[in-house]
């Protein structure tokens, strides 16, 4: 296990006009089978990290908001979801009822082969609200109906 503070992990969005960094270990990282991550990104499922506040910083230039642009979801209204105002992805979100950053895995910055940069220290340990599956995944991962150890662990 690396020294946490030694760990940063860079992300961006599309067209890299939006830039961050996360710094540590994630609190938690997992592949997202719900129907909001399905709907949102337009897949089967996705790489959620998430991080306690502190560790989250825009580093794409100043100000950050000039290049920002944000939406709150209607049904969990403290969820806001940052994406960048020319290419419109999405980068990351901000719960603040829990105070943490969420950012995806695929848009982690990769090395030259595009494999994503110290992936062995930030990538999933579960597949969290896998009912509402597009797939199944054949892989050594728990499947969770909601997050991993909180809910109920699916056989297979
Ligand atoms: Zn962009
Ligand atoms: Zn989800």
């Amino acid at each position: 296990m690396p020294n946490m503070l030694s760990v940063v992990h860079s992300g961006r969005c599309f067209c890299k006009a939006i830039r961050y960094r996360v710094t540590g270990l994630p609190i938690l990282s997992a592949y997202c089978h719900c129907t909001l991550c399905q709907t949102f990104n337009a897949a089967a499922f996705i790489c959620t990290i998430h991080f306690p506040a502190s560790a989250f910083a825009w580093t794409h230039a100043e100000p950050h908001d000039e290049a920002l642009d944000f939406f709150d979801v209607p049904t969990k209204p403290w969820k806001r979801r940052w994406r960048c105002k020319q290419c419109g992805v999405t980068v990351a979100s901000y719960n603040s009822r829990s105070n943490k950053w969420s950012v995806w895995g695929g848009q982690l910055d990769r090395d030259a082969e595009g494999k994503i940069i110290g992936w062995d220290t930030i990538k999933p340990t579960a597949h969290i609200f896998y009912e509402t599956r597009m797939i199944d995944v054949q892989d050594e991962l728990g499947k969770w109906t909601g997050y991993e150890g909180q809910s109920e662990r699916l056989s297979g």
